[in-house]
């Protein structure tokens, strides 16, 4: 896989996941660019080890995700890969999910696909060329108690990727998903032990993940190699969703 002077965009650089996916096309002679909500110190430290570009924008914000991309393709003539990976959980039974909680879990992990996806349309459409691959969960495959807004942004994330797919197979650009099991992050970082536990213990390979485990098919479904897969889900979940 030959990623030199691949320009990439990632949502959602500075922590887990997307960080890893961040320091992987690094790693690999990539230009990568980042977008963060909220840490500027982490997000600074990142761009000058990677000598990338750093956007402080909410993912929800779609005029902000145009402007991302307009620099990105100002700066570099282009964007080859777009990795939608920023997302929130805020978990609770419907009947105590808030309205606002609904709103912001669907604006941050759903319709910031659509920002950053329709953003880079046209330049990929024009350069026939182009990968997006969308972080899900397999959440959003299974459903879980207490998580119907995340499961919603993240069975809606297949939904649109699907239709993207088809959208623009005929031009060069595939359009992937990712689906992770339980990866050890701070999102993950807050849930108890009692629930952690039951949970190891339903996952076949009896462990969590790493970000990097999760970062290293999303560089797969990114390559030249992968030209041949779109629209497909790949779960990475150590078996879990089987
Ligand atoms: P973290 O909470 O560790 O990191 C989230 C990252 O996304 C941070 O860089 C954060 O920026 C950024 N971010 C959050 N909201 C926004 C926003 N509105 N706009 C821009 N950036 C934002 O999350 P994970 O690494 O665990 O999760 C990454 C993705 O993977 C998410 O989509 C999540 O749903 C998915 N996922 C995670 C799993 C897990 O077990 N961890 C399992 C399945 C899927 P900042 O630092 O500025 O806050």
């Amino acid at each position: 896989m030959e990623f030199k002077e691949s320009r990439v965009l990632v949502t959602g650089g500075t922590r887990g996941i997307g960080r890893a996916i961040v320091e992987a096309f690094a790693g690999q002679g990539a230009r990568v660019a980042f977008t963060y909500r909220s840490s500027v110190a982490v997000a600074e430290e990142l761009k000058e080890a990677i000598g990338g570009l750093a956007f402080q924008c909410d993912a929800a914000d779609f005029e902000s995700a145009e402007r991302a991309v307009a620099k990105v393709v100002e700066a570099w003539g282009g964007v080859d890969i777009l990795v939608n990976n920023a997302g929130i959980n805020r978990d609770n039974l419907l009947m105590r999910m808030s309205e606002s909680d609904w709103d912001a879990v669907i604006s941050a992990n759903l319709k910031s696909v659509f920002n950053y996806s329709k953003a880079v349309y046209r330049t990929m459409m024009r350069q026939r060329y182009g990968r997006i691959i969308n972080i899900s969960s397999i959440i959003g495959l299974t459903g879980n108690p207490g998580q119907a807004n995340y499961a919603a942004s993240k069975a809606g994330i297949i939904g649109i990727s699907k239709s993207l797919a088809k959208e623009l197979a005929a031009r060069g650009v595939t359009v992937n998903v990712v689906a992770p099991g339980y990866v050890e992050t701070d999102m993950t970082g807050g849930l108890n032990a009692k629930v952690k536990e039951k949970m190891l213990s339903t996952i076949p390979v009896r462990r969590t993940a790493v970000s990097e485990e999760i970062a290293a098919p999303v560089l797969f479904l990114a390559s030249k190699e992968a030209a041949y897969i779109t629209g497909q889900v790949l779960s990475v979940d150590g078996g879990l969703a089987m």
